[in-house]
């Protein structure tokens, strides 16, 4: 029988193109990708409240309908129709607007239950439009799945409840019995279904249980092979110019600087013949370009071609004027984005593959097929969160074998690093360059607003330059600042000042003017959606201010906050929030406590699970799919499990690994082809 994750999800019946088209949007290809498409949230019908205990906005009661008034009409023309109900102890009115049809779906002095929206105004309770069901209907935990204007949550449900019909009764679980056993796990069959439409809490606990630890088992199990079987590298540098390198830098190396430059070196000289893989993980700032230049250099020098790649063109740019200003003659070097006009690029591919350039620095546009390489020695990722292993892959099989070196500058917690890093080296830069000063970081309501403007007018003034960040590009239906609006109310605002907008639809010629004229010191303010998230470095900025703060994750705050306090002056972050959530402001209060990237990570993590850690970047091969969900202690459990395995079976023939090797296959594709051939 043919895998669910090969039959397209148009086979499925009652999905035409249309919905398969929304369907895909949403990631969902086959019907397998459909059953492995888990709920977003649910709603909790199984233990509804009594009416005079209803204290939340949004609840469940369970209720005699008693009186059914008439529909009437109210002023714009809506139609009212009033639902009088009780529970034995209180009444409550229930109203529906603009549903004449109810009447005909409720019948009194029968019971149901019903979960809808509390309004609580003019002193008196109603239920709004709420939902109902029979109090004898079977599933009472609905599942609400993310949702796009092509298909809705409730069409979803009903896709999949027709796809789990379609799964063999015994099906095969990767999971192996005696593990299951172990850890307390019930079977793959029994978690699929209760994770779509859980019997009860307890099943549903059980199947999110279940499925974690096979996302994370899955996971360590990949890149624990990766790392177990590293691929044979014949490539080695005699010589060491880092010393030559470091006499062309500006600045002093720290100490943490060379030791993991020293490390990477002893990587290169490759005494074991496999290739380095080395993660050098740094805070925002602490100097990571300065280690991979180093090494860049050191590999060209010896011969060899370098790839270095940047998530944004942006970052690519910057690298590429900054190195080329810092090597002067001594190497070659190239710039190769999606924007380089065709002649150009042609110039450049030619130049590639005669092994005219010794360092080439760019975006994914480094991946395509054209571009080939004589020797390729290193390549080099920066940020490398943003990139899968697959992309990394890609571009290392460019060469034959050539040394790896990722830098990331989100510290990512230990345990999590085990998961999503498990088949890499690190190198921890630990120190930050001499004499930076702690960026004062506050919380502020919108109400004062003008006062934080003013500060930066003050900044300004005595030459300095600002970040602000808006969540979204043009003004959406939700009331999100947008960069466009607000650059152009800002101007308008402050007209003795200039102001420039950044953002990601912008082309990458237009993106290159405007940095360079931040960069130059042209521009005063910079308003920008998160594209200058990662790595940008103007160090004359000194305020970072964020709108919507509450929209982002710590870490991504920790490295927008990071665009600033690069240089010599005194640095201030201001983050924008009118969130009264107690959770919210908890988590903001994290970035005014402490400027360390480690222990905002931690907390990161703690506070938003590892299926938000990253946001919505990608971040390795698969997504972690059971969000909001407190995984933290399965990370070392599937870890310990996951060693256990590969040192018995280490790729993973026996019989009772069958299914586990079939899954690892599925999800990492192309690259666990190295040791599951
Ligand atoms: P990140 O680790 O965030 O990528 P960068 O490599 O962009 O940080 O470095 C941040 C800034 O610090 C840059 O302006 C860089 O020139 C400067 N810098 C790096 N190393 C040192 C050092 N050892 N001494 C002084 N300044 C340094
Ligand atoms: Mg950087």
């Amino acid at each position: 029988m043919p895998s669910l994750f090969d039959i397209p999800i148009n086979n499925l019946y009652g999905i035409g193109e249309k919905k398969a088209a929304a369907m895909r949007k949403l990631g969902i290809k086959s019907i397998g990708d459909l059953i492995r498409f888990y709920p977003r949230t649910y709603e909790d019908w199984s233990s509804p409240v009594k009416i005079s205990e209803i204290n939340s906005n949004l609840c469940c009661i369970r209720a005699f309908v008693c009186e059914i008034s008439p529909t009437s009409a109210i002023k714009g023309g809506k139609q009212v129709l009033k639902v009088r109900v009780c529970d034995g102890f209180s009444f409550l009115s229930i109203i529906y607007f603009n549903n004449p049809y109810i009447h005909r779906l409720i019948e009194t002095d029968k019971e149901y239950l019903f979960y809808g929206r509390i309004n609580n105004s003019y002193d008196r309770i109603t239920m709004v439009s709420p939902q109902f069901m029979p109090v004898n209907a079977p599933n009472k935990i609905i599942p609400i799945y993310p949702q796009n204007s092509g298909i809705s949550s409730k069409n979803i449900a009903k896709f999949v409840k027709n796809a789990l019909t379609l799964l063999p009764t015994e099906i095969k679980d990767p999971i192996p019995i005696n593990i299951r056993k172990k850890y307390n796990l019930c079977n793959l069959k029994f978690a699929l279904e209760n994770i779509h439409f859980p019997k009860d809490i307890s099943s549903l606990n059980m199947a999110k249980n279940r499925l974690s630890f096979e996302e994370l088992l899955l996971m360590q199990l990949g890149m624990g092979g990766l790392k177990s079987h590293k691929a044979q590298s014949n490539i080695c540098i005699e010589n060491d110019y880092s010393k030559e390198f470091y006499s062309l830098l500006p600045f002093t190396p720290t100490n943490a600087q060379k030791r993991a430059v020293d490390e990477c070196v002893k990587d290169l000289k490759n005494i074991n013949k496999t290739a380095m893989n080395r993660l050098v993980q740094g805070d925002v700032g602490s100097g990571k370009t300065a280690v991979a230049s180093c090494i860049c250099y050191t590999t060209a020098r010896n011969g060899y071609q370098c790839a270095f790649m940047a998530p944004t063109e942006i970052l690519a740019e910057q690298h590429y004027y900054s190195l080329k200003k810092l090597f002067s003659n001594s190497v070659n070097i190239a710039l190769l984005t999606g924007s380089t006009k065709i002649k150009e690029k042609n110039q450049i591919l030619n130049a590639l593959s005669d092994g005219n350039i010794d360092i080439i620095i760019g975006t994914h546009a480094l991946i395509s097929d054209n571009v080939e390489f004589k020797n390729l020695g290193l390549v080099v990722t920066d940020e490398q969160h943003r990139f899968g292993v697959a992309q990394r892959a890609k571009l290392l099989s460019k060469g034959e074998n050539p040394h790896l070196l990722v830098m990331s500058a989100t510290p990512i917690p230990r345990t999590l690093a085990l998961v999503v890093l498990g088949d890499l080296d690190i190198s921890v830069i630990d120190e930050m360059p001499p004499n930076r000063m702690k960026t004062d970081t506050f919380l502020i309501s919108s109400n004062i607003r003008k006062r934080a403007l003013s500060f930066i007018q003050k900044e300004i003034d005595k030459g300095r330059q600002a970040y602000i960040v808006c969540p979204l590009v043009e003004q959406g239906e939700s009331d999100l600042i947008s960069a466009q609006n607000y650059a152009r109310n800002l101007q308008a605002q402050l007209s003795g000042y200039t102001v420039a907008l950044l953002h990601g639809k912008m082309n990458g010629k237009e993106k290159e003017q405007v940095m360079k004229d931040f960069a130059n010191g042209k521009t005063q303010i910079l308003v920008s959606t998160t594209v200058i998230e990662v790595g940008v470095d103007v160090p004359n900025s000194t305020v970072m201010m964020i709108e919507n703060a509450e929209r982002f994750g710590l870490s991504q705050l920790h490295q927008l906050r990071g665009r600033v306090g690069r240089g010599k002056h005194k640095s201030y972050c201001i983050l924008v929030s009118d969130i009264k959530n107690k959770d919210t402001k908890t988590r903001l209060q994290v970035m005014c406590q402490t400027n360390n990237g480690f222990e905002i990570a931690e907390q990161d993590l703690a506070l938003r699970g590892p299926g938000n850690f990253f946001g919505a970047e990608q971040h390795g091969l698969t997504d972690f799919k059971l969000h909001n969900f407190n995984v933290t202690n399965y990370l070392e459990d599937t870890q310990t499990v996951a060693k256990e395995i590969l040192s018995l079976d280490n790729k993973l023939t026996f019989p009772e690994h069958k299914a586990l090797r079939a899954e690892i296959k599925r999800l990492f594709g192309s690259v666990s082809s190295q040791w599951l051939n």
